[in-house]
């Protein structure tokens, strides 16, 4: 299977399945900006928990913050944005279209869509911001941006965090929310989009200790990627060079998957040392600093930050997760999911739909909902084409309500990946879903 027919074959299975619709597609689409359906935004919920969780909830060294998106402007001055967050952009004479300069594609002076030579502008620095106004009044005192990115909620409001939470450094401050960007070359279906959500954390450290830090982050943000089900071939680390460095870093590594499209970046680990805080205390006038309580001692901690895209998540679990096989002579489609981050953890299906069958699978499908696990009823069409539909869609486990189950409630459970079924009693349907997932979280990395 070629590898670009991967992509448009996950573009279309996940529309067809409810993960993600093209925005506003019924007037053409919206340029790259996508929208999440019924599964989708299940698995982005579950990618949103479990980062949570692993950040917030199950340690005592990190608070959580959702800042607004709209900020004072002053903001991005301070930050470097408003100067600095361009990328250079050509326009080809012949087709006009628009490109960035610094892509291999283009490298060679000819126009990857027309093929015109030579037909490339100078190039000019194009601002990445949105921009409007706040306000009814157009006009330049009142612009305003949205952010195109969640970090700078956090650097002003380091103080307020770490005197109400009574934090000591080092400590950070997670937070998960939309950004946006103005990309000159969006694509690859989410991989890079115009709106995108972002989970950040913002560590604070004291200077000295955070080449220290920046490497325990590094191994930490891995171990995480792994704990989603990834496969650990297809993630890889790559070193910020010297030329590479954003203004603000003073070492960066990426963590990259290979995507069908090549090996590109997942997430971001920058040392951004007092750059930011810094940078708000000049503009502000106030004094971002820290004292230590126990002996006075002042200082402008240093940031490690993490920083990855909840959508390129979740591309990476769909793209790690797609496969095509031959079973019994049949082809299938799989989204192989991982059972803990699956948008349904089960499908009930009546074998058929009389005999008392569909009254049994209705009131298990209504306890395993009521135990808050998600499952799905399905009752039309061959067992073959459920269980078909079902893999396409990534639920881990099918179970079906046979002639035996009206005699003995049990019912079978069929395995999406090995395809073994066996016979459950109903009433213990709920334990035995649970502990499943539950096994699938711990072989996949522990608890987080
Ligand atoms: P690039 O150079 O590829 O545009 P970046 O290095 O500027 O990206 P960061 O600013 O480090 O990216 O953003 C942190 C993370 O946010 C990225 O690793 C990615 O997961 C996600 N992200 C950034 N831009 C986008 C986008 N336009 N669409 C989707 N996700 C994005």
């Amino acid at each position: 299977m070629a590898d670009a027919d991967v992509m448009d074959k996950l573009v279309s299975l996940a529309k067809r399945r409810g993960y993600i619709f093209q925005s506003s597609e019924i007037y053409g689409g919206t340029g790259s900006v996508w929208d999440y359906g019924p599964l989708g935004i299940e698995l982005k919920r579950n990618v949103k928990e479990r980062w949570w969780s692993s950040m917030v909830h199950q340690r005592d060294d990190i608070e959580g913050l959702d800042a607004a998106i709209l900020m004072h402007p002053k903001v991005w001055e301070a930050s470097g944005h408003v100067d600095g967050f361009t990328d250079p952009l050509v326009e080809c004479s012949n087709c006009n279209r628009r490109f960035r300069a610094d892509q291999p594609d283009i490298a060679d002076g000819q126009c990857p869509v027309c093929g015109s030579k030579e037909t490339f502008s100078e190039p000019r620095s194009f601002n990445l911001m949105f921009k409007t106004f706040m306000g009814p009044v157009e006009e330049q005192a009142n612009v305003v941006y949205l952010r195109p990115e969640t970090a700078q909620g956090s650097y002003v409001n380091f103080l307020n965090v770490q005197q109400s939470a009574r934090q000591k450094v080092p400590f950070g401050i997670a937070q998960i929310g939309k950004a946006f960007r103005n990309e000159i070359t969006p694509g690859n279906f989410i991989f890079r989009t115009r709106e995108f959500e972002q989970m950040e954390m913002q560590f604070f450290v004291e200077p000295g200790t955070d080449d220290e830090w920046f490497e325990r982050w590094k191994a930490e943000r891995m171990e995480w990627h792994l704990s989603l089900g990834i496969r650990r071939e297809k993630l890889r680390y790559h070193e910020h060079g010297p030329d590479e460095l954003a203004h603000y870093a003073k070492t960066a590594v990426d963590i990259e998957y290979e995507y069908p499209f090549g090996w590109k970046e997942f997430e971001g680990i920058h040392n951004r040392t007092d750059f930011d805080l810094s940078r708000h205390e000049e503009h502000s006038g106030k004094r971002l600093e820290y004292i230590e309580s126990h002996s006075g001692t002042r200082f402008i901690p240093y940031v490690i930050e993490t920083a990855v895209g909840v959508d390129r998540t979740v591309l990476v679990t769909l793209c790690d997760a797609y496969r095509e096989e031959e079973v019994d002579g049949d082809e299938r489609v799989v989204l192989g999911l991982a059972p803990h981050i699956a948008p349904i953890k089960a499908a009930v299906f009546p074998l058929v739909k009389k005999d008392g069958m569909p009254e049994i699978a209705e009131r298990i499908h209504a306890d395993l909902r009521r135990s808050a696990i998600n499952a799905f009823y399905d009752a039309s069409g061959s067992i073959g084409r459920r269980y078909r539909r079902q893999d396409e869609a990534g639920t881990p486990f099918c179970i079906t309500v046979d002639g035996q189950s009206t005699e003995d409630q049990t019912v079978t459970v069929r395995d999406r990946d090995s395809l073994e079924q066996v016979r459950v009693s109903a009433d213990q349907l709920v334990t035995w879903i649970r502990d499943r997932v539950d096994e699938a979280a711990q072989a996949a990395g522990g608890a987080v």
